[in-house]
């Protein structure tokens, strides 16, 4: 049947589609599993949140969820009482506007029960549950990049990087135990550190493992040398530009994860010099602050040279499908947007610019999210979007991991490929 259809489409790509809906669930370790030859992502790694609090009816947990939720309840409370300064009832306007139709596509989600029993399930997806629980993450040994990256020895570390040839493996099929590698050790930091290849490289960096995607490259620094990823020729720019960048904001809990940076550092981001000759999908990652709304339409996309198409929604769910937290809390909605703008150069030819895209508004994309403040992987859902070529030239700025096919730039883009979000096929 068409519902079974679209399960098996699931099970293949990640990406279920709603039947007549502007909604979809991805899965991102699916996705992101497509960049991996020898390798695939971990579920239990990848999903280290919102599985536990479902599966755990300890009292503890319990009395917490209740401690929660009547604080909840006391600053809604509040919310209700306290008039709205103007900024804020703008805000409150926009989500006003969205509210139906984001509540329209949870529907279609909560609906799909058969569907509902696999999402579930993702974090055991594919392994049995002994070794998933046995990879359990201990947080202290991952490597701070942006720490290491700021000593006065940072020019000189060094990345290993060992390349597994499959070429050689195919051609010589006969002998299935004949491997050949090939090691390359490079600068880590202000590089552009490549994997051309068409299987996963395997990085070894200070006693850390990283596992690089095939046709993949990272280039790790800070903001005052994103300018040496400028292309010399702009027929080597992009047609795909995600940027995710460290906006400032109060959580106490993002200040120690990673630095943030005032609104009018990303004004210099050099996103035209980026851009192909055949023009760009620029797909900018914001919170739901009205201050940073009103700068991203009035300052950045103009500064940028950007014009604004649409707003696609992400829509955060638990496993069981319900929303992370109530749609109409204030101050922590369950979904964050992407506003989308095309970007084209001053030499591009106008029958260029007649053939930008048409962006559709108000696309949803549901999915249980990972780590803290981590993206799912959304360049193939822009893909039809994205003016010009095919494979498109993507690149991500303040990129916290890599894909195949993909320029990762940030001051930390191996921080999600440490060996210990992977498992061996
Ligand atoms: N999209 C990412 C993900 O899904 O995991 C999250 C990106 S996070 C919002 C912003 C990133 O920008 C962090 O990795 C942070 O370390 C990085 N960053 C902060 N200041 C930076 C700077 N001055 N130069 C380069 N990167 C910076």
């Amino acid at each position: 049947s068409e519902q079974n259809d679209r399960l098996s489409v699931f099970l293949l790509t990640g990406i279920y589609r709603f039947e007549g809906s502007n909604a979809m669930f991805i899965d991102p370790v699916r996705i992101l599993n497509r960049s991996y030859t020898r390798f695939r992502v971990l579920p239990s790694a990848y999903y280290s949140r919102f599985f536990d609090s479902i599966a755990d009816n300890s009292t503890e947990t319990q009395n917490n969820c209740s401690r929660n939720s009547k604080k909840r309840k006391r600053n809604k409370k509040k919310e209700k009482s306290q008039n709205l300064n103007p900024r804020e009832q703008i805000a409150d306007q926009r989500h006003q506007e969205v509210r139906s139709m984001l509540l329209k596509a949870h529907e279609a989600l909560i609906k799909s029960s058969e569907f509902l029993e696999i999402v579930m399930n993702l974090r055991n997806d594919g392994c049995d549950k002994e070794k998933c629980e046995t990879n359990v993450i201990s947080q202290d040994t991952e490597l701070d990049f942006v720490e290491v990256g700021s000593v006065w020895q940072a020019p000189l570390y060094e990345i290993t990087l060992n390349f597994h040839q499959d070429e050689m493996m195919e051609k010589n099929a006969g002998f299935p135990l004949f491997q050949f590698y090939e090691q390359r050790v490079v600068q880590v930091f202000n590089n552009l550190v490549a994997n051309e290849g068409s299987s996963d490289v395997e990085a070894e960096f200070l006693n850390h493992r990283y596992i690089v995607p095939k046709k993949s490259c990272f280039y790790m620094s800070d903001l005052g040398k994103i300018h040496n990823l400028i292309p010399a020729e702009s027929d080597r720019g992009f047609n795909l530009i995600v940027i995710d960048p460290p906006w400032e904001n109060s959580s106490a809990h993002q200040k120690l994860k990673y630095r943030t940076l005032p609104n009018r550092y990303f004004l210099s981001l050099p996103i035209k010099q980026f851009t192909h000759t055949v023009g760009s999908l620029v797909a900018l990652w914001v919170t739901n602050k009205e201050k940073l709304r009103s700068f991203v339409e009035n300052e950045l996309f103009p500064k940028w040279g950007v014009k604004y198409a649409a707003t696609f929604y992400w829509l955060k769910v638990k496993a069981d499908g319900l929303l992370i937290s109530e749609l109409d809390l204030f101050h922590h909605r369950p979904y964050e947007c992407v506003l989308l703008g095309y970007c084209h150069r001053d030499d591009m030819n106008s029958e260029h610019l007649l053939r930008l895209n048409h962006v559709p508004n108000n696309q949803v994309f549901i999915s249980v999210p990972g780590d803290y403040s981590r993206k799912p992987p959304i360049g193939e859902l822009l893909l039809e979007y994205v003016p010009g070529f095919r494979p498109a030239r993507s690149i991500e700025l303040f990129s916290r991991e890599m894909i195949a096919d993909w320029t990762s730039w940030g001051n930390e883009p191996l921080h999600f490929q440490d060996s210990r979000y992977f498992l061996r096929k």
